[in-house]
């Protein structure tokens, strides 16, 4: 990812995100800079992804007070995909607790693509990580629910609740994607071989797809990130949807791994967690502040959104978001 940095005023964190008129001001300026790029292909291995709109793009930053500033296609919905990743974890963390789910799934970055089968192999049939395939598969064998279609309602509740309105599933994709998964079947087959799924893995692989089928748009990803940003408390409906714990904990899994095999570069150029998923979406959680929520369906090679990346990138250095950015403080200076 080449971002570019030049030209862009690096600013430091205050502990609050900047007024009102400056954040509208800098989601315009995101949403203009980089309004005509075309770089980047749409995702076509799920046939009824290929059939969006490829100029669509749109920009939403929520803060944790509740503000939300949107531009362009912020309200176009589209499939989460693995954006779903990050939000069933999080659900199942919250039910299931830390330790479970870290031993279970892990928290290490694979370093290979979102669904790698090689990966598996080199790792003993360790999933490594919830935002990769494999693991994703094993969160959700984990979700509460005796049957597929308990454990469908248990996500469809939960992810519907971080964004505050219910969330619909997208018929297509949903049908789409089953003709031509047999990848992740293949995933699910190899976990329940080494005892990483212990219940039926097609049905396992029927709900997440479905997770993945859900539609939101750039808006309500900004306000699910908000979320994770605010302890678990979603700063539109005031309802505490998971526990401030998990929000820690589905953040770091998101800075080791959200963005696959990038996530370190994105890190290093970025400093925010994040997740993106093959429809286009980006959500990156800036903790304590709010998020940024984008929506641009062209995919560079890793499935990332490539005019996303490029306006989450402006909007994390104008508005002073990157965790790892610091000024001296005045204390250190030479005194007069
Ligand atoms: N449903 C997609 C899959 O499993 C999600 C992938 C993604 O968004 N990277 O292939």
């Amino acid at each position: 990812m080449e971002l570019e940095v030049d030209g862009i005023e690096q600013a430091v964190s205050t502990g609050a995100l900047p007024g009102w008129e400056r954040v509208d001001h800098l989601v315009g300026s995101a949403y203009e800079r980089y309004r005509s790029r075309t770089a980047g292909a749409v995702a076509d291995y799920i046939p009824a992804l290929a059939r969006v709109d490829p100029d669509l793009f749109g920009v939403a930053v929520a803060d944790v007070g509740g503000r939300v500033h949107t531009i362009g296609a912020a309200g176009h919905d589209f499939s989460i995909q693995s954006i779903s990743k990050a939000f069933v974890y999080a659900l199942v963390c919250d039910a299931l607790g830390h330790t479970v789910v870290a031993d279970r799934v892990g928290v290490d970055n694979t370093g290979f693509g979102f669904n790698s089968v090689i990966a598996i192999e080199l790792n003993n049939g360790h999933p490594m990580n919830p935002m990769v395939n494999a693991g994703a598969l094993a969160t959700t064998a984990l979700v509460p629910g005796e049957t597929p279609a308990a454990q469908w309602e248990y996500i469809r509740t939960g992810v519907s609740r971080f964004a505050g309105r219910f969330l619909e599933l997208d018929g297509d994709v949903y049908q789409s994607e089953m003709l031509t998964n047999q990848r992740n079947k293949a995933i699910a087959r190899l976990l329940e071989s080494y005892g990483r799924i212990t219940i039926d893995p097609l049905d396992v692989v029927d709900v997440y797809t479905r997770q993945c089928s859900l539609l939101v748009n750039a808006r309500d990803l900004a306000i699910m990130g908000a979320t994770l940003a605010d302890g678990g408390v979603n700063p539109i409906s005031g309802q505490q949807v998971v526990s401030p714990h998990v929000c820690q904990d589905t953040l770091s899994v998101l800075a080791a791994a959200g963005m696959y095999q990038r996530s370190g570069e994105w890190l290093y150029e970025i400093g925010l967690p994040a997740k993106s998923g093959v429809a286009g979406g980006i959500v990156a959680v800036a903790p304590g502040k709010g998020a940024i929520g984008t929506f641009s369906p062209r995919l560079d090679e890793a499935g990332n959104s490539v005019r996303g990346q490029r306006a989450t990138a402006y909007l994390s250095r104008t508005l002073g978001l990157n965790v790892f950015a610091s000024a001296a403080t005045t204390r250190h200076l030479p005194q007069p």
